[in-house]
């Protein structure tokens, strides 16, 4: 069995190791958001690429969600140090896969075959691929919390630098429009015989994803082979902010809203076994099956019973 899955960070990180564990890793295809990606101190970093990367070579910290197990921020401390502005928390072994991965770019390599180099030093089995070789940048629209004015900022510097706390006003991605796919992405959803919507932010995540050109239109076309994972239980995203998001995009902070991001591109969608009762409604409302789990990742254990889950639901 094929399986081609849509993938933000942290939350996608500890689904993907419990799928690797239902389905033989090779068979897997990860399809990464780099919307959040940015430059710093000359460096280019891809949050979501590295948490799917250090969480499939089981090198991530379970613990902060993020980075690196073992991780020591010495480097960012010296900078600090030197007058410089490290707002963006990056650890040393972090930083050797940013000069690796920046190097191979500036050697006029792509994102596609930097990250490929990258996982499979790293012993990873299942291809994991950025949406795009293409620069898409996330934008926050929002009102400055000090001032009243309006803002306007990156994903990064709304979310790491000024704590999620000014209210969103839109959401947008810039570049898109000269941004094509990566390659083999299109080719990963035709092919499989699952397409997964991990539980990741729908709309900082999953939606930079799907407003590639060519990725909404893959999916929809395969949608009785789509299954997503909520990632919101009992009304509040497990980890983060995603509840500062989603309003601003006109969904509600539900499991409910969340399958709503994806309307008219799945089958079949997972809940929370604590939000049991708004099962009857999305599937109504969606015209979908609705699966019923714990779906709290706390272990591999716990993420293969959600990755099963997930799969079952599409079986005959
Ligand atoms: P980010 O870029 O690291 O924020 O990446 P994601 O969008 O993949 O991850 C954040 C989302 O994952 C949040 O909305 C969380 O609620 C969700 N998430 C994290 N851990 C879990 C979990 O154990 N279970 C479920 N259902 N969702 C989770």
């Amino acid at each position: 069995m094929k399986v081609a899955a849509l993938a933000g960070g942290v939350g996608a990180g500890k689904f993907l190791r419990g799928l690797v564990r239902v389905v033989p890793p090779e068979a897997v295809t990860v399809i990464v958001n780099t919307g959040d990606d940015l430059t710093l101190h000359g460096l280019h970093v891809s949050p979501d690429l590295d948490s799917v990367t250090y969480w499939l070579s089981d090198l991530a910290d379970r613990d902060r969600g993020w980075g690196r197990r073992d991780e020591t921020f010495r480097a960012l401390e010296e900078v600090r140090r030197l007058g410089g502005d490290p707002w963006f928390s990056l650890g040393d072994l972090d930083l050797g896969t940013h000069l690796t991965r920046t190097h191979w770019l500036h050697e006029g390599g792509t994102l596609s075959e930097a990250t490929d180099r990258i996982r499979t030093a790293l012993g990873i089995r299942s291809v994991i691929l950025p949406m795009s070789d293409q620069q898409i940048t996330t934008w926050i629209d929002a009102i400055d919390e000090e001032s009243g004015g309006a803002l306007s900022i990156p994903f990064q510097v709304y979310w790491v630098a000024r704590g999620a706390r000014d209210e969103v006003k839109s959401v947008r991605f810039e570049g898109f429009d000269r941004a094509r796919p990566a390659p083999g992405a299109e080719e990963a959803i035709g092919d499989a015989d699952v397409v997964v919507i991990c539980p990741s932010n729908p709309v900082v995540s999953v939606g930079p994803i799907l407003a590639v050109p060519g990725l909404r239109a893959a999916v929809e076309v395969r949608k009785d082979s789509v299954v997503g994972v909520s990632p919101i239980v009992r009304g509040a995203p497990v980890a983060g902010m995603a509840d500062r998001l989603m309003p601003a995009a006109g969904l509600e902070v539900t499991a409910s809203g969340a399958a709503a991001a994806y309307r008219g591109l799945l089958a079949a969608w997972v809940i929370d076994e604590r939000d049991a009762e708004l099962g009857p409604g999305i599937e109504e409302d969606l015209g979908i099956r609705v699966g019923i789990t714990d779906t709290l990742m706390t272990d591999d254990r716990a993420a293969e019973r959600v990755a099963r889950a997930a799969l079952s639901l599409l079986d005959g």
